[in-house]
């Protein structure tokens, strides 16, 4: 079982982040990553491995954010690998995702979004989300709108968090 941990804050939350899916390690997990909120743009950080290790070997503490998003994960689609990891991000960069679940759909949506021309770069059933969140943003540039469209879609069993630039 994978964990999610999310935090808006209004100083730094990168140790915020950290103890959330520490406190989640019991669950069992392959693999983590963070995806935080800089000034402009998402940072991404995710590795094969423990929480600490991972912190300590990317430096997670000292990125300064006050958004963010945290994943462990069990692998359920793809391999367990560093580009298999959560977060994954949108074509345009302006979405990252991490899901505790399964997509069970996830094989002709992805099908019809490479059609479209999304490229996705990992094996898993979330990166789907990351690209339809995308793809029904660009339509109206209204992050709601564009999650409430993709969980229409999407079928399976999932809890998710996502950022928007
Ligand atoms: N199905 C997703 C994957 O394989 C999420 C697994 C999980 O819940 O950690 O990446």
């Amino acid at each position: 079982m994978c964990g999610i941990s999310g935090v808006v804050g209004l100083k730094n939350i990168s140790e915020l982040l950290f103890e959330g899916i520490r406190n989640l390690e019991y669950r069992g997990y392959d693999s983590c990553g963070v995806a935080l909120m800089n000034k402009t743009h998402l940072v991404i950080k995710k590795d094969i491995g423990g929480v600490e290790d991972f912190y300590r070997k990317h430096n997670v503490l000292q990125q300064k954010s006050n958004i963010g998003i945290a994943h462990t994960r069990w692998a359920t689609h793809g391999k367990v690998t560093q580009g298999n990891t959560h977060p994954f991000t949108s074509s345009d960069g302006n979405f990252a995702v991490v899901h505790n679940g399964i997509i069970s759909n996830y094989r002709p949506l992805r099908d019809s979004l490479q059609k479209e021309g999304y490229k996705f770069s990992s094996e898993t059933d979330t990166e789907v989300i990351a690209h339809l969140l995308e793809k029904f943003f660009k339509r109206g540039r209204n992050p709601e709108k564009a999650l409430i469209k993709t969980l229409n879609l999407i079928e399976g069993t999932f809890a998710l968090a996502f950022i928007c630039t």
